[in-house]
């Protein structure tokens, strides 16, 4: 068996139809893993087998196996957010996802390896090393969710779920030539997943096909009284009603997209797939929206100020880390010397300095201001349009060490940040492979709340492509 070759659909058949057991699946998943793991280094830990007593008809994800990030809480279990600061760290309960994972029995594997508390775009920043592309292995998985994109990406479980703050899930599922969905902000909960920057994640499924991306969204997106952002299931129909069209009008932000650091490749093939759509009865046109080339600057202000905020929490005292220094003060610059990694102290110093007195209103209440602008323009776009397409990256995989300056890692998010700042849902999808059989990503973006827009292009666009 290969999980790149079977739907969630198949698995779960197979499983009702007593064609195979949890425990097989079980023991192909972790073979493969044992197998890959060493040179791809994806998984921190594998958990044993806890298969016996899954019921398969409890729900479609039963006794599938699946990869958890490593900045999700399951009880009982280690989680590091590939840092240093939590190596030790187990949790003392479960997230809303873990949560409900368990109550669908599904065959958690492990947890997978990610950049140190999310924050990058090649998992090179993980305390526990880099992930390699199983594509290539010269090559990062992108990230900050490389380890989910790349447990799928080489045949270790069907799916696996990551998190998305500006774009950890759809770069790197594009980068890995797989399905990333980020969903709308407020379906999926967020409690139990490490906060970096609060306003701006979500979780949510790495696959094979959209299929599976759909069926697994449906199972883990509810309503969270424990998330104070989550949206109730009927405000959220109630936002998506008069969206979800049937139309099939793609909107192209051209003089966004086109800028001096997308590859040319990924130009033609972006504009080869928006033909194929066109043939699957879409119509294409462009449209402006000035504001959206601010989003990265917006992002790098705003992510960084909550990322400080957030990581406060870590200060030798109540968990973690904790190196003794000789006063209060000591103790705390010993413990996070110690214990963050160079672009978790990058960004917690930019995120100070913009929050800081003299600088917060020049800086973060800007970028708040434009924030609010570009949610207006995107809010307004889809009056005319159901669908926003870009590519998911402006480059395909890079080699490890490509990339060492950061602004030139931090300009890989730009077509995926925008929707973090306007809480949109946007799915990546493969679109083919370039000259050196590395993956392209198609993004798609929909109204707020309107997931099953993106099921059904993306649907219709992995048909076209074929
Ligand atoms: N690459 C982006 C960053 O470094 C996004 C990370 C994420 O989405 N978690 O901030």
């Amino acid at each position: 068996m290969n999980f790149k070759d079977i739907t969630i659909k198949e698995l779960h058949e197979k499983l009702i139809n007593k064609e195979i057991t949890p425990q097989e699946l079980y023991k192909h998943s972790l073979s493969v893993i044992e197998d890959k793991n060493p040179s791809l280094n994806v998984f921190l830990e594998t958990f044993p087998d806890n298969t016996k007593d899954i019921d398969v008809s409890t729900g479609v994800l039963s006794g599938i196996p699946m990869a958890m990030k490593d900045n999700i809480l399951i009880k009982g279990r280690k989680v590091s957010g590939a840092s240093k600061m939590l190596e030790n760290y187990t949790a003392s309960y479960d997230s809303k996802i873990a949560e409900i994972l368990g109550r669908e029995h599904a065959a958690i594997m492990g947890r997978v390896n990610m950049d140190e508390f999310a924050m990058g775009s090649s998992t090179e920043s993980s305390y526990y090393g880099r992930t390699k592309n199983p594509l290539d292995e010269s090559r990062v998985p992108g990230g900050s969710s490389g380890g989910s994109a790349a447990a799928v990406a080489a045949g270790m479980v069907p799916y696996a779920l990551g998190s998305d703050t500006g774009g950890s899930i759809r770069q790197p599922a594009a980068y890995c030539g797989i399905v990333g969905l980020k969903p709308t902000y407020g379906t999926v909960s967020r409690s139990g997943l490490f906060a970096m920057a609060s306003s701006l994640d979500v979780i949510g499924p790495m696959t094979n096909s959209v299929e599976d991306a759909e069926i697994v969204f449906n199972t883990i997106n509810e309503y969270d009284e424990l998330d104070n952002t989550s949206v109730t299931l009927k405000d959220r129909v109630e936002q998506s009603k008069e969206k979800n069209t049937n139309k099939k009008i793609i909107g192209v932000p051209r003089s966004f997209i086109d800028i001096d650091s997308l590859n040319a490749e990924v130009k033609e093939n972006f504009n080869a797939s928006l033909e194929k759509m066109k043939e699957q009865g879409y119509t294409i046109v462009d449209v402006e929206l000035p504001h959206l080339q601010y989003a990265l600057a917006v992002y790098y202000i705003l992510q960084p100020a909550e990322v400080s905020s957030n990581m406060a929490r870590y200060d030798g005292i109540r968990y973690g880390l904790s190196e003794k220094g000789n006063n209060l003060t000591d103790n705390y610059k010993k413990t996070k010397t110690s214990g963050f990694g160079k672009e978790v102290q990058r960004r917690i110093m930019l995120g100070t300095y913009v929050l800081s007195s003299g600088y917060h209103d020049e800086y973060y209440y800007k970028a708040q201001a434009l924030r609010s602008k570009i949610t207006q323009e995107i809010r307004e776009v889809f009056e005319t349009i159901d669908i926003l397409a870009t590519p998911t990256t402006p480059n395909v995989a890079f080699k490890f060490g490509e990339k060492q300056d950061p602004i030139s890692l931090y300009l890989e998010d730009i077509f995926t940040v925008p929707y973090n700042l306007t809480g949109n849902p946007a799915i990546s999808i493969p679109s083919g492979m370039n000259s050196d059989s590395m993956p392209f990503g198609m993004h798609f973006v929909a109204p707020m709340f309107c997931e099953n827009k993106l099921f059904e292009v993306g649907k219709d666009f992995e048909r076209a492509i074929i």
